[in-house]
């Protein structure tokens, strides 16, 4: 499809959003720009806005035939990504099916413990505070920041893209640790925004554990470049 790129109206630490000539539509393009740390490391990944982008456009075009909305529209380029122009609700959801990072740091427990169910997480999206987990009572009454019926939507829908997402991962070999999602409000409907990649996801190779994603950045494991196009050929390929 033609669409004309317009202004930029946002950039993130990863992702920049342009305009385009229908304000119901933007750009989502992928940098190769990587953080930890809330931004306190910075580098770069070569060729990460390609590999995500390619993963992520794969995903959502998965998850919605699997019923999950989501604001993907479709690829437009290697690094470009036409979406729904949604309003982030200020929250990300965390799905944890094997304990890592946050949840070994906040309740002193090892890395490596399979969490059967998953366990579900709500963080308050704030630069400023870190992310900091928080309740269903602190985003009803406290920031107000979405409704009751909007977070049961969203509870249920990620429970549904993590029983799917597992299940992909696992055929492939890899074990989906955890992963984050944001999602939007558009025309009165909650959708599945942002992203889904070794940026926001923990991917470990079945059996050996080998980390598959961003913690081999924020941890200096080396050969980070190599883990990214590893799982594009696993979920693409
Ligand atoms: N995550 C993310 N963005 C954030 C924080 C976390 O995409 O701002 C992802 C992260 O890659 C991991 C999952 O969410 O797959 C859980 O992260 P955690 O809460 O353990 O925090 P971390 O250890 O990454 O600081």
């Amino acid at each position: 499809m033609q669409m004309t790129k317009g202004k930029q109206l946002y950039e993130g630490k990863a992702k920049i959003v342009y305009a385009t000539d229908d304000p119901k539509q933007v750009i989502q393009y992928f940098k190769d720009d990587a953080t930890a740390d809330n931004a306190k490391k910075r580098g770069s990944i070569l060729d990460k806005g390609s590999v995500n982008n390619q993963i992520a456009s794969h995903l959502f075009q998965l998850l919605e035939k699997e019923g999950v909305p989501t604001h993907f529209i479709e690829q437009l380029s290697d690094r470009e990504m036409l979406i729904k122009h949604v309003e982030i609700v200020p929250l990300e959801v965390t799905m944890r099916n094997i304990t890592a990072g946050g949840i070994c740091r906040t309740l002193g427990i090892e890395e490596g413990i399979v969490l059967n169910p998953p366990v579900f997480e709500w963080h308050y999206k704030s630069d400023e505070l870190d992310d900091p987990l928080i309740n269903d009572d602190h985003i009803l009454y406290a920031l107000k920041a979405a409704t009751v019926e909007e977070l049961a939507l969203i509870k249920k829908l990620s429970i549904q893209v993590n029983d799917f997402l597992k299940a992909y991962f696992a055929e492939r070999k890899i074990d989906l640790v955890d992963f984050k999602l944001e999602f939007g409000r558009y025309d009165g409907q909650i959708l599945l925004a942002d992203e889904i990649s070794p940026d926001t996801c923990r991917f470990w190779e079945h059996g050996t554990r080998r980390k598959l994603d961003k913690d081999r950045f924020r941890r200096d494991l080396g050969d980070v470049e190599s883990a990214y196009q590893e799982m594009l050929k696993r979920v693409v390929g």
